[in-house]
C-alpha cells in the first residue's frame, strides 16, 4: 500500500500541460533557453505540428527534427544504434538534464552494476541507487500503421526540451535518463507515410498499406524479441543490454473500441518467470496511467482487457526477463491522420450506457477523434511513466538490483542449477545457433574447457553451459522449459479463454537441439573448469577422411546452405537415396570436383562436419539447384516474409511470384517448387475486394491462377503449400484428403500455437531425409489430414496413435489428432503437392523443422528423380474452380480479404 499512495496528484504541472495542449497558455521564454539557442517548434521545422489533421511526418523528418532539437538544447543528445533491414540509420535520442547528460557514462555504470547485482551486498546497492537515475526506454512504437506513435516522440521530445518552469519537467530530467526512439521501425514509416500521401484526398485515403511494413515480418516484427532475428530487434536489444532501463514503454494502437487506450494490468494468465516485484510495478505503471489522463482531461483509458502477456517474445515485453519493468499501450486509432466523428450509437450494446466499470471509470462519450487525441493521449501517457520514474527513482533503481540478486539466489537454491548444450548433436550448427541466440539476449555462457559432470553423465569438453545463478536466469528457465497454458475457461465446460499469442514455444525443441538441465548444484571443482564466453564464434569445420569424394550429412540446416552454394557454382552433387557404409544415409549430399581447400571453406562457412571417401556410395540421384518460386500476395503475408528471409539465408534464392506472374501460367518453364504461405483460401483466390484499395492492388489469384498452378503440378513441378493454404490446394485441385479438424468449434479442439510431438514414418522418403524420427511441431490454427480413397502419395509426418502428442503449450482434445497426417506428400499428375499442417518455419525459430522444407523443394521431378507413387489408372477428378468442393471452402469465400489471421478471431492490433 506504500506505494501505492504514490499514485501521482499533478495540480502544480497544469500550467505546463495547457502550454502543451496549445490552450492559449503563452509561456515567456517557452522558446529559448539560457546557454542555447531557440527551441524550434516541431511546426518550424515540418510545416505541421505532429497531430494535425491529415498530415504525417516520415521518420527521416523525424529525424531531421530531432536533429535540430539536439543542436539547439542541451537536454537532449543523438545516438545511431544501427542499420535498419533497408539500410536506414536508426538513432535514439537521450534526453535529461545537461548536468545528467553531461554524466551519462557513470550514470550508465551505475544502472549496469545494479542490473548485474554481483559484487554488491545490499547497503551497497542502496547507496549506488541513491546516486543513480532512472534510465527509462520509450519509442514511438514499431507497428508502422500505428501512426501516432511516431508523430508523439516528436512532441515529447518539444515538450521535454522546450519547458521552462515547469516543476514536473524539471523533475524528470534531473532523476531520469530518457532513452527515446523516434521509432523502433524506421522502415515503416517511411514506408506508411509516403502511402498515405499518395493517397490523401483520394477514396483510397484509409486504404490498407499492400505490403509488409517491416520488410521480411511486418506486423510480426513484435513477435521477435527473444529469438532477434531481424536486425531491427537487434538493434533494440542490443541498446537495451547497453542502457539497461528500469522502465521500457513502447506504443500501439489500438484500443479495444470505444475505449480509447489500453492499459496494464494485463489479463490472466502471467509467467511464474517474472520476478514478482517488477510484476507489481508493471500494474502500478498502468493505474497511476490511467489516473494520470484522467486528471488531464482524457478520459477512456481501460485496464485489464484482451491482452495477455504469456508470450515471452514481444520486443515490448521480453525485457521484463531481464528485470526491466516492459509494458505496452493501445490508443485509439481510426485510420492514419484521417479524422473521424462517433457517436454512442456506433459503440457495441455493452458499451452504450456508458456506465463505469472497475478499471474503465471514465467511459469515452463519443465525438471526434482525430490523430492529435492519439497524439495528447500518449504523450500523457509517457509523461506518466517519467512522473512516476521521478518520483520513485532509488525504489526502481533498488529493486531492479533486488531482481537480479533474488534470481541469483534463487537458481543458487533450486533446480535447474544449469543447462547443458552438448557438443553433440544431430544439427551442431542449429545447437550453436541457440547458444548465440541466448548470448544475444545477454545471458553468460560457458564452455567446458574439460569434460563437465552432471546428471551422472560426463559431457565432453566444448559443450556450452549456462549456469542460472545469473540476473537474467528466468529468461532462460522461460525459453528452455516446457509450458504448461492453465485450465483457463470461459465457463467450467465452455471453450478455452485463448491467450492472445501462442501457448508453447520451447526453444530446444523447436530447434531440435537436445539440452539438459542440471538438477544437483554444480561443485566448484566443475565450474573451475568453464570458460565464460566474452564473443560467440560459431564451431570450425571439418574435413575428415582421404579420397575426392565429399559426403554431407543432411541433418544439419546449414548443408543446405553449403549444397545451394555448391551447385549455384556450377559444381555436381547428389543424393544417397540408400544407407552404406561410412555413415551414408538417405538424403546424404555427395559431392564430387571441388578442391579439398574449396570444401574445407564450404565446410567452414556452415560449421559442418564433412567426411571424404575414396569412392561414392552406389544408389545416388543427381540433383540440380531448384528454382523456387514464393507467392507473395498483396494482402500482407507475414507467412510469406518470413519464408523468404529464411529461404534466402539458406541460399535458396526465391522468386516472388505476384497474381499476376502466377496467372501467365507456363510456371513449369520456370520453377521446380512453388510455395504458398499461409493464407485463407479466399485471400489466395480474392485478395483484397474490388474498390478497396487501387486497382493493381486488388483481386488474388483467381480462376486463372489456379489452372496455372494446375498445370505446373500435373506437368511435374512441386507445390508446397503451408498451414491454412494447404485447405486452398485440397479443395482447388481436388487432392483426395481431409481436413480432419474442418468446422470443429474451440471446445470440440482447441490448438492455438502449441508444440506437438509428431513421428516420422517412413525416414527414407526424400521428404523426410536428415529429420529425427519424432520431431516437434509448431501447430498453430492448422489443419491435419487424413486420406481420401484413391490417395496417391505419403505420410511425411503424423501424430501417433494413442499418444497425447502435446510437447508444450495446451491442447484440447488431443484424440482428435491421434493417427493423423501432420504433413503429406499428394501425388498429382507427374508431380506432387506437399501439404503442412504446422508451421514449419514459425518465425524463425522452428528451425527443427526447416528440413521438411527445403526437403520438399529439392523433392522436385525436375530436380530429383528418387521415388515415384504408383500411378493410378486416369488422374484424379478435378472440380471447377468456381466450385471447389467442401462446404469450408464456401464459406471462407463469403467473408472479406483479412491479411493476417487465418483464424476468425477478432484479434487486436498489439
Ligand atoms: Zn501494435
Amino acid at each position: 500500500m506504500k506505494k501505492l499512495t504514490r499514485i501521482a496528484k499533478h495540480a502544480a504541472c497544469a500550467l505546463g500541460w495547457m502550454a502543451y495542449l496549445g490552450l492559449g497558455f503563452a509561456c515567456p521564454g517557452v522558446s529559448a533557453q539560457s546557454g542555447a539557442q531557440a527551441v524550434p517548434t516541431p511546426a518550424s521545422v515540418l510545416g505541421h505540428t505532429p497531430g494535425d489533421d491529415f498530415y504525417l511526418a516520415s521518420y527521416d523528418e523525424a529525424i531531421g527534427y530531432f536533429h535540430k532539437l539536439a543542436e539547439s538544447s542541451n537536454r537532449i543528445k543523438m545516438f545511431t544504434v544501427g542499420k535498419t533491414t533497408r539500410g536506414v540509420a536508426m538513432e535514439l535520442a537521450v534526453i535529461s538534464s545537461p548536468e545528467n547528460l553531461a554524466q551519462l557514462d557513470k550514470y550508465k555504470d551505475i544502472s549496469r552494476q545494479l542490473t548485474q547485482a554481483r559484487g554488491l551486498d545490499d547497503a551497497a546497492a542502496r547507496s549506488l541507487a541513491q546516486q543513480g537515475k532512472v534510465v527509462v526506454h520509450i519509442d514511438g512504437g514499431m507497428h508502422s500503421d500505428e501512426v501516432a506513435g511516431g508523430q508523439h516522440s516528436i512532441a515529447l521530445a518539444y515538450r521535454l526540451v522546450s519547458a521552462q518552469n515547469d516543476p514536473e519537467v524539471d523533475a524528470i530530467l534531473n532523476n531520469v535518463i530518457l532513452v527515446l526512439w523516434p521509432t523502433l521501425n524506421p522502415d515503416g514509416q517511411n514506408e506508411v507515410v509516403a502511402w498515405y500521401r499518395k493517397n490523401l484526398g483520394t477514396k483510397f485515403e484509409a486504404s490498407e498499406l499492400p505490403d509488409l511494413y517491416q520488410e521480411y515480418v511486418g506486423h510480426d516484427n513484435n513477435r521477435d524479441g527473444y529469438m532477434n532475428n531481424m536486425l531491427e530487434s537487434q538493434q533494440i536489444t542490443r541498446a537495451e543490454l547497453e542502457w539497461n532501463p528500469e522502465v521500457f514503454y513502447c506504443q500501439h494502437q489500438t484500443a479495444p473500441f470505444p475505449t480509447r487506450i489500453f492499459i496494464p494490468p494485463f489479463v490472466e494468465p502471467i509467467s511464474s518467470n517474472i520476478d514478482p516485484i517488477l510484476a507489481r510495478w508493471l500494474n502500478l505503471f498502468g493505474v497511476n496511467m490511467a489516473a494520470y489522463l484522467d486528471e488531464h482531461q482524457m478520459p477512456g483509458a481501460v485496464n485489464r482487457v484482451g491482452f495477455d502477456n504469456w508470450y515471452p517474445g514481444f520486443q515490448d515485453f521480453t525485457g521484463i526477463f531481464r528485470n526491466s519493468i516492459s509494458f505496452f499501450t493501445e490508443t485509439a486509432l481510426y485510420a492514419y491522420a484521417t479524422p473521424h466523428f462517433y457517436t454512442v450509437e456506433d459503440f457495441p450494446k455493452d458499451y452504450q450506457p456508458l456506465t463505469a466499470q472497475v478499471f474503465y471509470s471514465s467511459p469515452w462519450q463519443g465525438g471526434w477523434w482525430r490523430l492529435k487525441d492519439a497524439v495528447d493521449y500518449m504523450v500523457g501517457a509517457s509523461m506518466s511513466v517519467l512522473d512516476l520514474s521521478a518520483k520513485n527513482r532509488t525504489e526502481l533503481l533498488y529493486n531492479k538490483y533486488q531482481a537480479g540478486r533474488d534470481n541469483i539466489e534463487r537458481f543458487q537454491k533450486n533446480p535447474p542449477y544449469a543447462y547443458v548444450i552438448p557438443r553433440e548433436q544431430r544439427d551442431l550448427p542449429t545447437a550453436a545457433k541457440l547458444v548465440q541466440t541466448m548470448m544475444t539476449n545477454g545471458i553468460e555462457i560457458n564452455e567446458a574447457a574439460k569434460p563437465f559432470a552432471a546428471n551422472g553423465k560426463t559431457y565432453p569438453s566444448g559443450s556450452w553451459v549456462i549456469l542460472m545463478d545469473q540476473p537474467y536466469a528466468g529468461l532462460v528457465k522461460e525459453l528452455f522449459e516446457v509450458q504448461i497454458y492453465p485450465e483457463l475457461r470461459q465457463s467450467p465446460n465452455g471453450p478455452p479463454i485463448k491467450p492472445y499469442d501462442v501457448s508453447g514455444w520451447t526453444l530446444p525443441m523447436q530447434m531440435g537441439v537436445d539440452v539438459d538441465g542440471v538438477l544437483q548444484p554444480v561443485p566448484a571443482e566443475q565450474r573451475a573448469n568453464l570458460r565464460t564466453l566474452t564473443q560467440f564464434t560459431m564451431p570450425d569445420g571439418t574435413v575428415q577422411g582421404a579420397g575426392p569424394v565429399y559426403l554431407v550429412s543432411h541433418q544439419a540446416n546449414s548443408s543446405f546452405r553449403a549444397l545451394n552454394g555448391i551447385l549455384a557454382a556450377g559444381v555436381q552433387a547428389s543424393f544417397a537415396t540408400k544407407a552404406a557404409e561410412g555413415g551414408v544415409e538417405p538424403g546424404t549430399i555427395v559431392v564430387t570436383g571441388p578442391t579439398r581447400e574449396r570444401i574445407g571453406e564450404i565446410a567452414g562457412n556452415n560449421s559442418l562436419a564433412v567426411h571424404s571417401a575414396a569412392k561414392a556410395p552406389a544408389d545416388l540421384v543427381a540433383t540440380k539447384k531448384p528454382r523456387v518460386g514464393l507467392y507473395r500476395p498483396w494482402t500482407p503475408s507475414i507467412d510469406e516474409g518470413w519464408t523468404r528471409w529464411i529461404l534466402e539465408q539458406y541460399g535458396f534464392a526465391p522468386v516472388t511470384l505476384r497474381n499476376g506472374d502466377i496467372q501467365a501460367a507456363h510456371l513449369l518453364e520456370r520453377f521446380d517448387a512453388i510455395i504458398l504461405p499461409d493464407s485463407r483460401q479466399s485471400n489466395i483466390l480474392n485478395g483484397f475486394g474490388p474498390g478497396t484499395l487501387p486497382g493493381e492492388y486488388v483481386g488474388g489469384i483467381g480462376r486463372a491462377g489456379v489452372e496455372a498452378l494446375r498445370e505446373f503440378v500435373q506437368g511435374g513441378g512441386t507445390l508446397i503449400a503451408f498451414n491454412n493454404a494447404s485447405i486452398f490446394a485440397i479443395d482447388q485441385l481436388g487432392l483426395p484428403v481431409t481436413n480432419v479438424l474442418a468446422g470443429l468449434k474451440d471446445d470440440e479442439f482447441y490448438c492455438v500455437g502449441s508444440l506437438l510431438r509428431v513421428e516420422i514414418p517412413d525416414a527414407s522418403r526424400p521428404g523426410a531425409w536428415g529429420m529425427p524420427r519424432d520431431p516437434v511441431v509448431m501447430l498453430e490454427r492448422g489443419p491435419a489430414f487424413a486420406p481420401k480413397a484413391n490417395f496417391r502419395g505419403a505420410v511425411i509426418a503424423d501424430y501417433p496413435e494413442d499418444v497425447n502428442p502435446l510437447a508444450s503449450g495446451y491442447l484440447l482434445h488431443p484424440e482428435k489428432l491421434e493417427g493423423k497426417a501432420a504433413e503429406m506428400e499428394v501425388g498429382y499428375g507427374e508431380g506432387r503437392v506437399y501439404l503442412f499442417g504446422f508451421r514449419p518455419q514459425w518465425r524463425g525459430q522452428s528451425q527443427g523443422t526447416y528440413k521438411l522444407i527445403f526437403n520438399a523443394i529439392y523433392d522436385s521431378p525436375n530436380v530429383a528423380k528418387p521415388t515415384t507413387f504408383p500411378k493410378p489408372p486416369t488422374p484424379p477428378a478435378v472440380p471447377a474452380a468456381a466450385k471447389p468442393e467442401g462446404g469450408e471452402k464456401t464459406k471462407a469465400d463469403q467473408k472479406p480479404a483479412k491479411p493476417e489471421d487465418p483464424d476468425d478471431d477478432p484479434r487486436l492490433e498489439r
